[in-house]
């Protein structure tokens, strides 16, 4: 027998939020979407632009995903340029909070795009 890989990849996790969301059964404000990606707004913004940018499959994070599916990633980045071209914003901010303690509170990869304001440095 093989071994089993580090992380089994799982497509979709019965528990898991944000598969909810790509699968349709919580609704989201969708800006954008395709086969491996989709772009909702954040229920909660903390900036005049704030969307989520999550693969399909479920990752519980980006480094996760980047072992996993390497083009998924670039696609989430691509897709969160997209959407910034979308809001007519030249200026915005990626963040993908990793760990509990960096401030992940739903472990399926999410890229925050945040623009429309200025932005701070460094961040809380
Ligand atoms: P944090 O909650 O600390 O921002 P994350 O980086 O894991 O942690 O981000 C999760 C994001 O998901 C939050 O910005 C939260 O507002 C957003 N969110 C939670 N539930 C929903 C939902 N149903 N639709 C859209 N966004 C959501």
């Amino acid at each position: 027998l093989l071994p089993e890989p580090p992380e089994a990849r799982v497509t979709r996790d019965a528990d898991c939020l944000f598969c909810k969301i790509a699968g349709g059964e919580i609704p989201a404000d969708v800006v954008r979407e395709n086969e491996r990606t989709l772009a909702f707004r954040d229920i909660s913004p903390q900036a005049p632009t704030h969307v989520l940018v999550v693969p399909r499959d479920h990752h519980r994070d980006v480094a996760s995903l980047a072992a996993a599916e390497p083009d998924t990633l670039a696609e989430l980045v691509r897709t969160a340029a997209d959407v910034a071209a979308d809001e007519g914003i030249d200026a915005y901010r990626l963040v993908f909070n990793t760990g509990e303690q960096a401030g992940q509170s739903v472990f399926h990869v999410h890229v925050h795009v945040l623009g429309g304001r200025a932005m701070t440095w460094p961040p809380g």
